[in-house]
């Protein structure tokens, strides 16, 4: 099955959760696959120590699989996987080590034989008759350019496709939601802090789930019970919202927590935010960073100062680089809009599950939560992944074709996982039945050829 390195046929841009999903199904499905990543180590942010969401509905039935699957396997080897824990509002994060996750991706790709291409930075593409021809990149030894017959954008930003001249939107930057730099604290005395949320439930977001039938005093016992912190502490707590008032910590709608890993007692923390800024935007996204450890650091003391179980923490890591929540929204064959989410709608060309509620972080102490009905899933169509005007290209993970709203659902790093195993895994279908056109293929032959490599796209809620 795994694909011996000649010249690339498959090209994967971008290395986050997406694009590893991608390159591992395009190398299971036989095609042989150059990964292209600006950063000098692959993940994105599926290495920056979040929680992965999305990958389990409001129920608790699982929704991703296949090379999601075998990363998770990777961390569970490395003493790096905590696993599903549910936050007793709307979502299930599953909880793993950043440290294991960044050698579980690495192993992954290596076995499949998956050519990295590090620190190389896509700056232009020749399009000819609708098709990508080659790719250009700024390396360290300087420029290069790669040719192949299939491209999957998993760039977040949509980089490949927006060169390539695809449709895009992307709010102004006034209106997109903040960037963030995410931090891990060891150290962190967990029966503390747990009795801390069982006595103090209304210090916490809880209870928000539709399919919960339990009061806030009722979900923080479950929590206590579960032994480990997968809650956000609310603004409008009194805690974090007299830190907020006197300026001790900059205004956020919670301090969003969960484990990170057991034996350092580590717990990730995401409590920081800039809004204004176009993450396009080098020059405005690099000034973010000295505002952004700031914060990090007075987040650090705060808790250190104000939050039982946190007395005897250090700052241990933050994220590789500064969060970018949302930029630009390909314009595809299909746009995934925000019926198919609210209301968990089915299509008979679904190629992946997505179920996290519509989450739009806005400005200061401001974010949008709507569930999807029923704490259940929807079906994201092949033609999401389908950029218009271009036929040898596919998009998945944040930048597929989708409403700002369905965006706001679909971002979450489980379902890049799984439109990324859809995407890779069309393009080497592309490559092995000799299709130009991702439009050529049969979606039910690619929905069955996904389910039998582990995606679950029926069965569930
Ligand atoms: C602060 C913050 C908190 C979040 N919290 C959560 C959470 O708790 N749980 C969750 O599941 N999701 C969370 N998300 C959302 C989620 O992390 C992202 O939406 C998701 O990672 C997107 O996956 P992706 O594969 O599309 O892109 P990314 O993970 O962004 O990966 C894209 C990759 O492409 C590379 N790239 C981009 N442009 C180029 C180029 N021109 N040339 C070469 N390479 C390029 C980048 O370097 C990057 O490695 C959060 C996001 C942020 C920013």
């Amino acid at each position: 099955m795994h694909a011996v390195n000649r010249s690339p046929e498959v090209i994967i841009l971008g290395s986050g959760p997406a694009g590893v999903a991608a390159a591992c199904a395009a190398a299971d499905n036989g095609a042989n696959v150059t990964l292209v990543e600006a950063s000098p180590f692959p993940g994105g942010e599926l290495v920056s120590g979040l929680p992965v969401d999305g990958c389990l509905n409001a129920r608790g039935e699982w929704l991703v699989g296949g090379p999601a699957h075998a990363l998770f396997e990777g961390c569970k080897r490395r003493g790096g996987y905590i696993g599903p824990l549910f936050d007793w509002r709307l979502n299930w994060g599953v909880c793993i080590d950043p440290v294991a996750m960044r050698r579980a991706i690495v192993e992954e790709l290596a076995r499949r034989r998956v050519r990295l291409m590090l620190s190389s930075i896509l700056h232009d593409t020749a399009v000819r008759d609708g098709r990508i021809t080659t790719v250009d990149l700024t390396q360290r030894q300087g420029r290069a350019q790669l040719a192949a017959d299939v491209f999957v954008d998993a760039s977040g930003d949509g980089a490949l496709a927006m060169l390539a001249g695809a449709e895009y939107e992307q709010p102004e930057a006034s209106a997109l939601q903040p960037v963030s730099l995410t931090f891990r604290v060891g150290n962190v005395d967990m029966p503390t802090l747990m009795k801390f949320i069982r006595d103090y439930p209304e210090e916490f977001m809880l209870a928000e789930s539709p399919v919960i039938d339990k009061s806030p005093a009722e979900c923080a016992r479950a929590l206590y019970d579960a032994g480990l912190p997968f809650v956000p502490l609310s603004a409008k707590g009194r805690v974090l919202g007299k830190a907020i008032a006197s300026g001790a910590v900059a205004p956020c709608t919670a301090v969003f927590m969960w484990p990170t890993s057991l034996t350092r007692r580590e717990v990730g923390l995401n409590m920081t935010r800039l809004a204004g800024i176009d993450g396009t935007d080098n020059a405005a996204w690099s000034a973010t960073l000295p505002e952004l450890v700031r914060q990090v650091e007075k987040g650090a003391a705060f808790l250190k100062a104000s939050v039982p179980g946190f007395a005897d923490a250090v700052l241990a890591d933050a994220a590789y680089s500064v969060g970018v929540r949302e930029t630009r929204r390909i314009r595809g064959e299909t746009v995934l809009n925000d019926a198919t989410v609210r209301e968990a709608l089915r299509h008979a060309d679904g190629i992946a599950r997505g179920t996290h509620h519509i989450d739009i972080h806005g400005a200061g102490t401001a974010q949008t939560r709507i569930p999807v009905r029923g704490g259940g899933s929807y079906d994201i169509p092949f033609g999401c992944l389908i950029p218009c005007g271009l036929r040898n290209l596919l998009v998945a993970g944040r930048c597929l074709s989708s409403t700002r709203a369905a965006n706001g659902s679909c971002r979450v790093m489980g379902t890049c996982l799984a439109t990324g195993q859809a995407a890779g895994t069309a393009a080497a279908m592309l490559v092995g039945e000799g299709f130009s056109d991702p439009r050529q293929l049969d979606v039910s032959v690619l929905r069955a050829r996904l389910t039998a490599q582990g995606a679950v796209l029926d069965g569930v809620a």
